[in-house]
């Protein structure tokens, strides 16, 4: 079936922003909130723009602008993704930095939310010049990060390294080692075992608790998913591993399909090969729009923001949608599939299994204390249970969506908190 229109770039920046305050608004409105307290959780706390000043490997000087948005702390310190990608604006930070602070109280981690970024498409650069952002970067943005104020972590375009970077130009300036300021390093400096297929594992847990919800059997599920980076790969081999068969994945560069099912080694094999998903041996190719409306029972769109929009949530035969992405679906689209009946698990909450992660991170750092995967994993598993317990009981009991229930109990949590310490002075 074929897409009548596709969001452009510039649709999904603004749209992002448009959704999460929409989505607030509609909290507030059954909250009863004044519209003081709507305007506090609206804005975000703190924002800074800076520029990034790159010396290319030939030599000449590109200036890049880079981001840090601190949507609020009411909770506890700030707490989110640094994202490298072209689209990156500061509408499109301010959104990502508002839905953090709604998925960390749902989570009832104890922090606030944030989000940064660089407008910079990192495939266009070498790892020495990417190096070179990451530590201007975070020099740029270091009087308001720390263990304390705001620890930054992986997101779109970004991974362990990055991370590395990150901590070692922060603790350089500081005179000492500081592994709490950032989340998703490498093991062998504080990174937490269990934090790279964190969210992927979370995804798929809800996946499979949502379709077990409509009486749907994991092996006779068939899904599609689309992204197949940080989040998506793991999503694949976690369902693949659940007995589901996945029957499509796209990336950027396309997608690929299989009735019977994708052989989800074959696939990772492939990948680590030619850096794709197009062309892996025993698979169709299918145009990656196509993907988003195959007829399967379970939809993971794993990528970016507002790819399900008005003009193609209509065809999309998913009865369930797990949303491995921040904001993928746009408020028209949220309405389409809410009309048809589809099943949407909000980002806030499905995708929640990486900062629950990075918090069990931060804990063990600040406590000099490494604990087992075993241990993070079921720690992991018992959150996101609870979580989705609480949601799916409170959508029942009003009559509502998955994401009205998850955005109104997560607000509510902030509410609480900020009237709690009062207004100074
Ligand atoms: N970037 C991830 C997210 O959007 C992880 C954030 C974190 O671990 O702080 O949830």
């Amino acid at each position: 079936m074929r897409i009548p229109r596709q969001g452009s770039a510039v649709d999904r920046r603004g749209g992002a922003l448009d959704a999460a305050r929409d989505q607030l608004a509609e909290a507030v409105r059954t909250l009863g909130y004044e519209p003081g307290l709507h305007d506090m959780l609206a804005r975000s706390r703190r924002e800074l723009v800076v520029s990034v000043p790159l010396r290319r490997d030939g030599g000449e000087v590109e200036v890049l602008t880079g981001y840090r948005v601190q949507h609020n702390f009411s909770r506890g310190p700030a707490k989110g993704g640094t994202r490298f990608h072209p689209d990156v604006t500061l509408d499109e930070v301010r959104a990502l930095a508002m839905w953090m602070t709604w998925k960390c109280a749902l989570l009832d981690v104890p922090y606030g939310g944030a989000k940064g970024g660089v407008t910079i498409d990192p495939r266009n650069y070498s790892p020495a010049e990417l190096e070179r952002v990451t530590r201007r970067y975070t020099s740029e943005i270091s009087p308001i990060i720390g263990p304390d104020r705001d620890i930054p972590a992986p997101d779109v375009g970004t991974d362990e390294r990055t991370m590395a970077w990150m901590m070692d130009t922060f603790s350089v300036a500081a005179g000492h080692t500081v592994p709490g300021v950032v989340t998703g390093k490498p093991l062998s400096i504080g990174g937490s075992l269990g934090r790279a297929g964190s969210t992927s594992r979370g995804v798929a847990l809800l996946a499979l608790a949502a379709l077990e919800r409509i009486g749907v059997r994991p092996g006779t599920c068939t899904a599609a998913v689309q992204g197949y980076g940080k989040v998506g790969a793991g999503v694949v081999d976690e369902l693949c591993a659940a007995g589901v068969r996945v029957r499509a994945v796209a990336d950027q560069y396309g997608a690929v399909h299989h009735d019977r099912g994708l052989d989800p080694v074959a696939l990772a094999a492939h990948v680590r090969d030619t850096g794709s998903v197009v062309g892996c041996p025993g698979t169709e190719p299918l145009a990656g729009q196509d993907l988003l409306t195959l007829d399967v029972d379970l939809l993971v769109p794993a990528a970016i923001e507002g790819v399900l929009h008005a003009g193609n949530a209509s065809a999309v035969r998913a009865r369930v949608v797990v949303e491995g992405a921040n904001g993928p679906t746009t408020t028209e689209a949220d309405r389409l599939l809410e009309d048809r009946g589809v099943l949407v698990v909000p980002d806030i909450l499905a995708n929640a299994g990486g900062v629950v992660v990075s918090y069990f991170e931060w804990v063990q750092a600040n406590q000099a204390y490494r604990w087992s995967v075993e241990q993070v994993q079921q720690r992991l598993a018992e959150r996101m249970v609870q979580a989705w317990r609480e949601v799916s009981a409170d959508a029942e009991r009003r009559g509502t969506t998955l994401r009205r229930s998850a955005t109104l109990l997560a607000v509510r949590r902030v509410a609480e908190a900020h009237t709690a310490r009062g207004l100074y002075p």
